[in-house]
């Protein structure tokens, strides 16, 4: 469906027994969930799906080694199962991820760690390797029926140093065990989304918010022209992240469930770094903050930060958080220049977690929660809100508030999203060698040349089969100044992913902006493409432009020194 036949299928129904508010990664599951029980429900989101900390997370899928410390048992053990269901049902975009703990002492840390694990300290000392060892003991015993990955194992510092030399050569041992990241998080939300409406006649809409309350009634209002539409929901799911106070606002309630932290994140290009670490990930955590350094693609990415904030439009990776992200990173590998000059791109984003009295960031509980406001006078439904949570266990989360929902609705569950693939996940070959029979089953995919069918099936699994088909339809050439895309690729976004403005194709469609591979003449050639495909007359296309780089140098800290045409 067009957007204008989105907005006409929300003129023409005000009545909808479920409204979600939010198009992050929690609002998509429970759109999902919902129309797999035949739901009909209506979802929108202020900006573009996957906006706010979906897209802004560590891209990590894992079981939470750290919140063993805080006793978070039930956490990591969903955690750790859905991890390998995201293993197996997206496994066009999560793959396994070799994990590196530099380990500088034996028994470090341990007796702040038994004192926070009873709630009766709050310090995290250097983890040592007993307690290391104790942690990757309970991961590994809690998937033992269900192996997908490698047990856990320490390897020695010489070994260690004889695999990354850079490493610091205080180490005493290193832990390597297995978790996985997520290739595209933004692509795997927007599937999520897509795979509802083909369950389902579920409506989703993105740039479209949730603005006010109106005589029972929701108004939403169109972010791209203003319109303003009201619906009436039997059920409301406020799914806004860290926004979740803000909107309950609008909706007419004063809560203060969240107690929002700001984690940034840098992205290098440092091939020789990328080259060491050769596809895993060096995970430290020192005094109870995260320091990663991850190979992504084919940049690097380090972080995280874990600040308190109030107002989440306002969180940017500042000059501080810069300066302690690459002093972290120096301090695990001493053999690399952690160097500003590096920086591709930068982001930040908001944790939704509740509030707390917790004296620090890092003991927050990173579990999720749903809180119910009941109907009052002016607001006749119930509103639920998702606090906190993890990319990691939206499927979970989304099931446990389905089911509140369901029973609000009087309805039963039919179906469970347990064994569901995800978009390009469903049929995913998952031998190395599979793919390419199953390339040969598809004619578009298979007229392509070996690099370009294998780049499209790791860009979009299976859907690349539809990709390769629209490709077909017409006139494609690559792009001039962007490498790995062509022109009817762009197109394919434009006309069947939901593309409103110029910013959803490189910041989310495309991981183009984030990788720090935009050029004032890329810019320009994937906006002329849009506005072709999307009829944007000329004073459109300008403005898009103009808000493109306004937000690439705001969000993502880009900015060029040629202008655009
Ligand atoms: C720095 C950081 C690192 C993280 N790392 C990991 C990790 O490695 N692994 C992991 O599992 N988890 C990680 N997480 C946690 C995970 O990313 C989040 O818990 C999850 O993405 C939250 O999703 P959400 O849908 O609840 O919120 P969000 O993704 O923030 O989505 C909320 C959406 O609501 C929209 N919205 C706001 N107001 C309105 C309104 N009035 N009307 C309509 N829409 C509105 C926003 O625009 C936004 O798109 C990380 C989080 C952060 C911030």
């Amino acid at each position: 469906m067009t957007r204008e036949e989105l907005l006409g299928r929300l003129r023409s129904r005000r009545e909808w027994p479920v409204l979600i508010v939010g198009g992050g990664i929690n609002g998509a599951g429970v759109l999902r969930d919902l129309a797999l029980q035949g739901i009909d429900a209506l979802l929108v989101t202020r900006g573009d799906f996957s906006e706010g900390a979906t897209a802004g997370s560590s891209r990590m899928i894992h079981g939470g080694l750290r919140y063993l410390e805080q006793a978070e048992f039930r956490l990591v053990q969903e955690s750790l199962a859905e991890r390998n269901g995201l293993l197996r049902h997206a496994r066009h975009y999560v793959k396994p991820l070799r994990t590196v703990i530099p380990v500088f002492s034996w028994t470090g840390g341990l007796k702040e760690a038994v004192l926070k694990m009873f709630r009766l300290g709050s310090r995290t000392g250097k983890r040592g390797a007993v307690w290391v060892k104790i942690g990757l003991s309970f991961y590994d015993y809690y998937v033992r029926r269900q192996r997908v990955v490698p047990r856990h194992h320490f390897d020695s510092a010489a070994a260690s140093l004889r695999l990354v030399p850079q490493l610091n050569p205080g180490i005493k041992c290193t832990a390597v065990y297995h978790d996985a990241w997520v290739t595209y998080p933004e692509r795997l939300c927007h599937e999520v989304v897509m795979d509802a409406r083909a369950a389902h006649p579920v409506l989703a809409i993105n740039h479209m918010s949730a603005s006010a309350l109106d005589s029972g009634s929701v108004e939403l209002r169109c972010e791209i022209t203003g319109e303003t539409f009201r619906v009436r929901p039997q059920v409301v799911v406020n799914a806004t992240g860290a926004w979740i106070d803000e909107t309950n606002g609008r909706l007419g309630s004063k809560t203060e469930f969240i107690g929002g932290t700001k984690g940034s994140h840098l992205v290098l290009d440092y091939p020789e770094l990328h080259k060491a670490l050769d596809g895993q990930i060096l995970y430290e955590n020192p005094e109870g903050r995260v320091c990663l350094v991850f190979p992504f693609h084919d940049r690097i990415i380090v972080g995280s930060t874990d600040i308190p904030v109030n107002s989440p439009d306002e969180a940017r990776c500042d000059d501080r958080e810069i300066d302690y992200i690459l002093g972290s990173a120096q301090g695990i590998l001493p053999g690399f220049r952690f160097e500003r000059s590096r920086i591709v791109s930068r982001f930040s984003a908001v944790r939704p977690l509740p509030r707390s009295n917790a004296g620090t960031t890092g003991q927050v509980s990173r579990d999720h929660s749903c809180r119910l406001s009941v109907p009052r006078e002016g607001r006749p439904f119930p509103v639920y809100s998702l606090i906190g949570g993890k990319w990691t266990t939206f499927r979970a989360f989304a099931e446990q508030v389905t089911d509140r929902v369901l029973r609000d609705l009087r309805k039963k569950r039919i179906r469970s999203t347990a064994g569901e693939d995800i978009g390009g996940g469903r049929g995913m070959p998952d031998s190395e060698e599979g793919p390419e029979s199953w390339i040969r089953s598809h004619p578009a995919l298979g007229a392509q040349p070996p690099d370009r069918r294998q780049e499209l099936v790791s860009r979009y699994g299976t859907r690349a089969a539809e990709v390769a088909e629209f490709i077909a339809e017409g006139e494609d050439l690559p792009l001039t100044s962007v490498r790995g895309y062509t022109t009817r690729e762009i197109r394919f976004f434009c006309e069947r992913e939901d593309v409103a403005r110029l910013n959803d194709v490189l910041m989310r469609r495309t991981s183009l902006a984030i990788l720090g591979r935009l050029t004032p003449a890329g810019l320009d050639e994937i906006a002329s493409i849009c506005a072709n495909s999307l009829g944007w007359d000329v004073v459109r296309l300008n403005g898009e432009k103009t808000r493109s780089l306004r937000t690439l140098e705001s969000e993502l800290g880009i900015t060029f020194t040629q202008s655009i045409q």
